[in-house]
C-alpha cells in the first residue's frame, strides 16, 4: 500500500505570520520543525497502518523546509518544484492508494486563517463554479484526476470543517482556530499526537474512501489584487476578461486547468 503525503506550513500549529513560513526569517527555524514533526507523525501513523511506502512532498515556497534526518527511515522526500502542473502534489500518480495532507489552511480571502490564501497571496480569490477553491481543494481535485482518495488533512478549522463537507469520509485535525489576524492554536506536542493517531485510522479505511467529486465543466474565476495581473492573464489560452482584476476560464478536462494554475496562481 502506498501513500501520497503533501506538506505546507500555513496550517502548521502555530503559524500565524508570513515570517513563519519565511527561511530568512529567525521565526521560521522553529516552524519547519514543527512541520517537520507533524509530517513525521503522519508518516509514523501511516506506516503503523501497513503503508509500505510514503511519498512526501515538500510543498511550501522554497520547497525546501521538512528537515530529511526526522522522517522515518521508510519515507521518501521529494524536495523542489519538478515544475509538472501537479505543483503541490507532484508525483502523484495512480499507483498510490490514498493522499494526506498536513499544514494546509483555508482559501484566500476566508476569515478562518490569518494566512488564508490561494497559491499566491496576490490573489484576492479563485472559485470554481462559484464556490472558492482553497490550494487543498485544487490538491484534491489533482489527486482525484490520478484515482486516489484523499484520506486526512490537517490545518485549520475552517478548512477542516468545508473539508469535512466536500468530501464525506475524509479525517481531519484542526490545529489552528483563525479569529481575524490571529489564531488559536493546539499545544504543538497534541497536535502530533492526535495527527499520528488520526492518519492511522484513516489510513487503515482507505479502502472505503471515496474519490473527491469532480464536476464535469469547470468554470474558474481568478480574482487578482493588482489589475496588471489580471491584464497580464489575459494573454493565456483561452482566458475571458470579467472585469478589469478577473478572469475567467472554462474547460471540460481538468489538466486544461491544472495547466492553466500552474501558469496563472
Ligand atoms: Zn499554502
Amino acid at each position: 500500500m502506498k501513500i501520497y503525503l503533501s506538506a505546507d506550513i500555513e496550517g502548521i500549529t502555530g503559524s500565524i505570520h508570513w515570517n513563519e513560513g519565511s527561511a530568512d526569517q529567525p521565526e521560521y527555524r522553529y516552524f519547519q520543525e514543527q512541520m517537520t514533526k507533524e509530517v513525521a507523525a503522519a508518516c509514523e501513523g501511516a506506516l503503523a497502518a501497513g503503508a509500505d511506502e510514503v511519498l512526501v512532498k515538500d510543498a511550501h515556497y522554497t520547497a525546501r523546509n521538512i528537515i530529511p534526518d526526522m522522517l522515518p527511515e521508510k519515507t521518501k522526500l521529494l524536495r523542489g518544484w519538478t515544475e509538472a502542473p501537479e505543483m503541490m502534489v507532484a508525483g502523484i500518480d495512480e499507483g498510490y492508494d490514498g493522499a494526506v495532507f498536513i499544514g494546509y489552511h483555508a482559501a484566500a480571502g476566508s476569515n478562518a486563517s490569518p494566512l488564508s490564501h490561494t497559491m499566491n497571496p496576490k490573489l484576492q480569490s479563485v472559485t470554481c463554479n462559484g464556490e472558492p477553491l482553497s490550494e487543498f481543494d485544487i490538491n484534491a481535485m489533482t489527486a482525484a484526476y490520478y484515482k486516489v482518495p484523499v484520506l486526512f488533512v490537517s490545518g485549520d478549522a475552517g478548512l477542516c470543517k468545508a473539508a469535512k463537507a466536500a468530501y464525506p469520509g475524509i479525517h481531519t485535525v484542526a490545529v489552528n482556530e483563525g479569529l481575524g489576524g490571529g489564531a488559536v492554536c493546539l499545544h504543538p506536542h497534541t497536535a502530533i499526537v492526535k495527527i499520528r493517531e488520526a492518519v492511522e485510522n484513516a489510513v487503515k479505511g482507505y479502502k472505503k474512501a471515496g474519490l473527491c467529486p469532480m464536476p464535469e465543466r469547470f468554470r474558474i474565476e481568478i480574482c487578482y489584487k493588482e489589475h496588471a495581473m489580471a491584464a497580464k492573464a489575459l494573454n493565456y489560452p483561452g482566458i475571458a476578461h470579467k472585469d478589469d482584476t478577473t478572469v475567467v476560464y472554462e474547460a471540460d478536462d481538468y489538466m486544461d486547468v491544472m495547466k492553466m494554475f500552474f501558469w496563472l496562481l
